[in-house]
């Protein structure tokens, strides 16, 4: 090779540098593990949330805004079961609050039982048992004024030239479950308005598929859910809340009070929300005084036992009687009844409120499904008290039913095999009234959190947390899953990894950066802070930020927004002198802090603590927190310096916490190792 000078060969390698890097991306892309990673640090904001935060009715504290509204609506219902046809027909009267600062021009109804007319949009797997009519709405009228439910077309446009009549109220999408009212009068800021609906609708029977799919067997009980029409809800992130019910998303109701009459053949039983009115009228003398020593203990007592059937033994003597429920603030009313329904009770203890009762009916024959159910119901009404915020309804009831595992305000449609999971929705969405057709990790997947801590409380142990984030490296990856911020109407296949199973994955990752104590005291306050409120996502994290008095931005963006995970691993380990020094890297999209727990050798040179370790015995866990990642590296050297005592073994991770898809690369030397903490 030809010496040239030396100016020249720097010239030219210049060159070449530019060159040949250039050349090198044009033709070969690199995978992400090669270019210096891009964290997120904020959360992005939806044109929604950002309105939400310029009309100061949301804002970063997480807390309602100073201009936080919400609609209310009160419901009186008369409706009226005949088993014969298996038909509900019902009047209501809603007084409709509008709380906002805007005119409300139209009002949506929901009218869910549609979901049961052939063809109704679904998503799959659900199925009605049956396809009904819908809900047939046949008489409305807002402010006394009739709204025409069949307009001819064309009918007060004014046609042929004739001036054009007063404009009239009009209703679309009676036959969907998202129906319309078009005001001919809108509903003034800070004004109220009035609804008259007369309707009926078959309830579905025989063997559907996904909840709320059946609600009869046969004709002799009966299990109505989301069977009334609804005023939809209408709030300052979005205005009128028109996504369609597709079956597998629940509910995203208005809170508001609730007085319902339902009138049924004498001898069945009614259960629902809220608290019974009249038991004078309904129940047999037997079955009050037994009611009456309900709260003394924590006995379970038969109110209507198995071999008391039919008017004058199960309950006051009549043809039809007339049970009346009411309840003060809730965000639905779901009830049961049934030809022949065993009546028990027990009690629990809320604290700082007193003994509530917990009432539970069944079919005699499934008395078996029963046994535990007021125990664990009366646990979880306990633990979930402590944990969150007392319970805030004056009772519990337990309903049997074909459509089982489902929940509503003071009723769960369960025995006791789901009973925990189900009282568990009373804290949210009941309480706490989260978008939960949008974003049912919001409550499913709290609640799933909830049923781990509440198992371990209930088995006398410590609940597992760890290891559950590491798990979601698994996942990590699948095409097939959204991210959690996306919309889970439509459905899809990992639906419940979205919506259920997710999020304790996610609060294990917090736990082990911020401690799981913390994470459940703010999540504590936040709970009480929206109690009877609506919070979005954002009011979530921004409230967790601020509870925990940090910025996790970056956390909630990688878990909310992205289906990122850490995939860390340690890549090598030096010695010199006193100092080790460990090459950790991370090759996925999500940073975490870097915790690493190192064992030393039982003897040697005193163990001289770092400032970011905690050294307990002869390990030491030491921590830098996830920001060294910020600066876009996916190495990072830590730097251990415990004053020359020998290290025998180094695991990163250690509980197990931060999302991996290989966790065997986690320890030095390598090969397996526990989650130790
Ligand atoms: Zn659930």
């Amino acid at each position: 090779m030809r010496r040239s000078h030396p100016l020249i060969a720097a010239l030219v390698g210049s060159i070449l540098l530019i060159l040949i890097p250039f050349s090198l991306t044009a033709q070969t892309p690199q995978t992400g593990a090669e270019v210096p990673r891009a964290i997120r640090r904020d959360v992005p904001m939806t044109n929604a949330i950002r309105r939400a935060h310029e009309a100061g009715t949301r804002d970063l504290t997480g807390r309602p805004g100073p201009n936080y509204w919400q609609l209310q609506a009160d419901y009186t219902i008369n409706v009226r079961l005949d088993p014969a046809t298996q038909t509900l027909t019902g009047t209501e009267t809603v007084v409709v609050h509008n709380n906002s600062p805007q005119a409300l021009n139209d009002i949506y109804l929901r009218l869910d039982h549609n979901i049961f007319r052939a063809r109704a949009p679904l998503a799959a797997p659900w199925t009605p048992a049956e396809n009904t009519d819908g809900i047939v709405v046949t008489s409305l009228s807002v402010g006394g004024e009739a709204v025409d439910l069949a307009p001819a077309a064309g009918r007060g446009r004014g046609r042929g030239g004739a001036p054009a009549g007063p404009r009239r109220s009009s209703v679309s999408g009676l036959t969907t479950t998202v129906a319309r009212i078009v005001l001919s009068t809108p509903v003034a800021a800070k004004g109220r308005a009035t609804l008259e609906i007369g309707w009926r609708t078959k309830l579905p029977g025989g063997p559907g598929s996904g909840h709320r799919m059946t609600q009869r067997l046969e004709d002799s009980l009966f299990q109505p859910t989301q069977w009334y029409p609804r005023i939809a809800k209408y709030d300052d992130l979005r205005g009128w809340d028109t996504s369609p019910y597709l079956g597998p998303s629940e509910f995203y109701n208005n809170f508001g009070r609730f007085d319902v009459r339902i009138d049924v053949p004498g001898g069945w039983i009614v259960s629902g929300t809220g608290v019974l009115q009249n038991p004078q009228q309904v129940l047999t003398a037997r079955a009050r005084e037994r009611l009456a020593k309900v709260l003394d203990s924590d006995d379970v007592i038969t109110i209507v036992g198995d071999d008391e059937v039919g008017p004058g033994q199960a309950t006051a003597p009549g043809d039809r009687l007339v049970w009346h429920f009411a309840a003060d603030l809730v965000n639905d009313f779901a009830w049961a009844t049934a030809r022949k329904y065993t009546w028990k009770a027990t009690r629990a203890t809320v604290p700082g409120k007193g003994p509530i009762p917990i009432h539970m009916v069944h079919l005699p024959e499934r008395a078996n499904l029963f046994t535990n159910a007021g125990p664990v119901t009366r646990h979880a009404i306990e633990f979930y008290s402590k944990l969150w915020a007392p319970y805030p309804f004056p009772q519990l009831t337990l309903q049997d039913g074909p459509s089982a595992g489902m929940e509503y305000p003071m009723v769960i449609n369960s025995n006791q095999s789901a009973a925990d999971h189900e009282a568990a929705h009373q804290w949210w969405p009941m309480m706490v009234g989260t978008n939960e057709t949008w974003y049912g990790w919001m409550d499913e997947g709290f609640d799933q959190y909830m049923n781990i801590l509440s198992g371990a409380d209930a088995r006398g142990t410590a609940p597992v947390l760890n290891g559950l984030g590491q798990q979601y490296g698994q996942t990590s990856g699948n095409e097939a899953e959204p991210p959690m911020m996306w919309n889970a109407n439509f459905g899809g296949p990992m639906y419940s990894f979205q919506t259920y199973r997710k999020t304790p994955l996610m609060l294990s990752m917090l736990g082990g950066i911020v401690g799981d104590e913390n994470v459940q005291r703010a999540i504590s306050e936040y709970a009480k802070v929206w109690a009877f409120k609506h919070p979005s996502p954002w009011d979530y994290m921004f409230f967790m930020n601020n509870a925990l008095k940090q910025d996790l931005n970056w956390f909630w963006h990688a878990w909310l927004f992205t289906t990122d995970a850490v995939h860390g691993r340690i890549e090598r380990v030096t010695t010199a002198g006193t100092r080790t020094t460990v090459i950790v890297r991370q090759d996925g999209q999500m940073p975490s802090p870097v915790i690493l727990r190192v064992r030393f050798a039982d003897t040697g040179p005193a163990i001289t603590p770092m400032p970011n370790a905690k050294v307990e015995g002869n390990s030491a866990l030491v921590t830098w927190p996830v920001d060294v990642w910020f600066d876009g590296r996916r190495a990072f050297e830590a730097v251990l310096d415990f004053g020359g005592r020998t290290i025998t073994s180094i695991q990163l991770d250690p509980a197990c916490r931060f999302p991996d898809r290989d966790a065997s690369d986690n320890n030095w030397p390598s090969g397996p190792a526990a989650c130790t903490g």
